[in-house]
This record gives structure tokens, C-alpha cells and sequence, in this order.
């Protein structure tokens, strides 16, 4: 229901919980954030009910971090628990995603992902979401194993590079099992293209927001349907389902098209559409208030 990003030198959780206060007219059953950054790890607090519930979790257990997505839960899937609450994580836990709308396929993408060894905690549509990411992600490392594999040589010089430089866990190289393929370091896809490949195998509604512990200082999102918008501030970018949700903090929007998506990072933000075709930011002055 509504979604806040941050990315930026400033800690993010008041920005988050700010923007997801200011987004709580739209109604919601549960909420969550997850963030990382400067110098801290991937974390996580869900909470059932008002916001001032999840407020009470991290005043109690406190999260930090320089940039992170937060979301605010209307149920479509699921009860509204703490288990559904977004962000949902992937299989390994490293990436995390807030999603509006609906995943029509998502029994389909989940029962194919069940049969691939792919465990699930939610009883969400939006759960599908990061583990057909991840599902990327291990494809590209398979299909750069087969690859190859295909050589007889053994693995290529870039291979042996990669994983020298930790960018493949050694179980991915010299695992027996296919379907154990495990990731523990960066993938050799980049994020915003494993969510390019993710988006493209979902059908119904979503305006998403992504991150990676593999992948510091990145926010990805992908719009086809709900609303999604980014802002630009002085080396600061944020993103959410509405405008009132960061209107405080830029004046300066842009209106996430139906299929594309955004690569927000400290140094700016890069779009493309669900192809990976450079597209063009145009972003707009707002000069009304809501
Ligand atoms: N379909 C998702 C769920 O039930 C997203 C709901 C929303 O838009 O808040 O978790």
C-alpha cells in the first residue's frame, strides 16, 4: 500500500518512517523495514497493526543504516501477521522487497520455485517476488558455469578471477548438486538486471522496491501498474508510492513509467525499461501541496 526508499548520507529510518506515516491515509494492516548501510548489516523489523507498533520494535531494537525501503501493508494474500508484513526476503535471506498490487501467477511461480528446493515464510504473493529474483541470479551463475563447462577447459580465466575475488561461493563452482547452487557472495549478475529478468516473469500489478546486501548503496525499483515515484534531492534520492511520502524532503519527482525501472545509487539514478533500454528521466517540479 505505500512504499518509502531512502539513499543518501543521512541515517534513513526517521526519512522512512516519516514518509510511511505520511502515506497512512491510504489504510493498512501491517508494516515493515528493512535497511543497511553505513557500516551495518542487512536488517529487518516487521510489525502487525500501526505504525506506532513497528515504532515500539525498533525503539526497542534499533535499526540503522544509510539507505532502506520501508512499506505499509493492505493484505491481498495472506493474513495480516508479522510474517507477511514486507519487506519479504529471498531464500538466503540477503535481499529483501516491498511490493503494491498483485502477483496474478504467483501460486504458478511458487509451486515451479517449491519444486526447484526454494522454501517460503509467508503466505504472500509478494514473497514470490524476491525468490524469482534470486532464481535470476542462481540461473545466470548456473548458466556461467555451463558455459564453461562447455569450453572443456575447464573454467575460463574470468571464472577463476571471480572467484579469487569471492564473487562465487565455492560451492557454486564445485558443487556436485545443480539444484544446491548457493550464492554467499555477489552474484555476477547485477541486481537491477536480475530484477529486469524477475519483473518479466510476473503477470498482474506491482510497483517494487528491492535491495541486496551483495549490492551496497543500491535501490531498485520496477513499476507496472500501482503508482511509484522517485525524488532527487542533493545527493539524496528517494523513492515511493506517492508523492506526499517524500514531497517534504524534494520538490524535484519523477514518475516511474509503467515498465521501467529505476537504479537508484548515492551518485544519481539510472532508468531503463523491463528490456534494459536506457530511458530518458525527465523529472518534473511540484509546486502543489497535497
Ligand atoms: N499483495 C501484497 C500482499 O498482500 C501487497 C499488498 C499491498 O499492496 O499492500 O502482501
Amino acid at each position: 500500500c505505500g512504499i518509502v526508499g531512502y539513499i543518501g548520507p543521512k541515517p534513513c529510518v526517521p526519512v522512512i518512517m516519516e514518509g510511511l506515516a505520511r502515506l497512512e491515509y491510504r489504510g493498512y494492516d501491517s508494516a515493515g523495514i528493512a535497511v543497511a548501510g553505513g557500516g551495518h548489516a542487512l536488517q529487518l523489523r516487521r510489525a502487525p497493526g500501526k505504525l506506532r507498533n513497528l515504532d515500539a520494535i525498533l525503539r526497542e531494537d534499533p535499526v540503522h543504516g544509510t539507505y532502506g525501503i520501508g512499506h505499509t501493508r493492505w493484505a491481498t494474500h495472506g493474513r495480516p501477521t508479522e510474517e507477511n508484513a514486507h519487506p519479504h526476503r529471498d531464500g538466503t535471506g540477503t535481499l529483501v522487497v516491498v511490493h503494491n498490487g498483485i502477483v496474478e501467477n504467483y501460486l504458478q511461480l511458487k509451486n515451479a520455485l517449491i519444486a526447484k528446493g526454494h522454501k517460503f515464510a509467508s503466505e504472500t504473493d509478494t514473497e514470490i517476488i524476491a525468490h524469482v529474483i534470486q532464481d535470476e541470479l542462481e540461473l545466470a551463475v548456473a548458466s556461467t558455469r555451463t558455459d564453461a563447462a562447455l569450453k572443456g577447459t575447464g573454467f575460463s580465466p574470468s571464472i577463476n578471477a571471480a572467484q579469487k575475488a569471492g564473487a562465487l561461493a565455492s560451492e557454486a563452482i564445485d558443487g556436485s548438486d545443480e539444484s544446491q547452487t548457493v550464492l554467499t557472495a555477489p552474484p555476477s549478475l547485477s541486481l537491477e538486471e536480475a530484477v529486469r529478468r524477475a519483473v518479466k516473469r510476473l503477470t498482474g500489478a506491482f510497483a517494487i522496491g528491492v535491495l541486496s546486501a551483495h549490492e551496497p548503496d543500491k535501490l531498485v525499483a520496477a513499476r507496472m501498474g500501482p503508482p511509484a515515484v522517485l525524488g532527487i534531492g542533493e545527493g539524496e534520492y528517494f523513492l515511493a508510492s506517492d508523492v506526499p511520502g517524500i514531497l517534504h524532503h524534494t520538490r524535484t519527482i519523477y514518475f516511474l513509467q509503467d515498465g521501467e525501472v529505476a537504479t537508484l545509487t548515492t551518485q544519481g539514478i539510472e532508468l531503463t525499461d523491463f528490456a534494459g533500454q536506457a530511458r530518458t528521466l525527465t523529472p518534473q517540479r511540484i509546486t502543489w501541496d497535497p
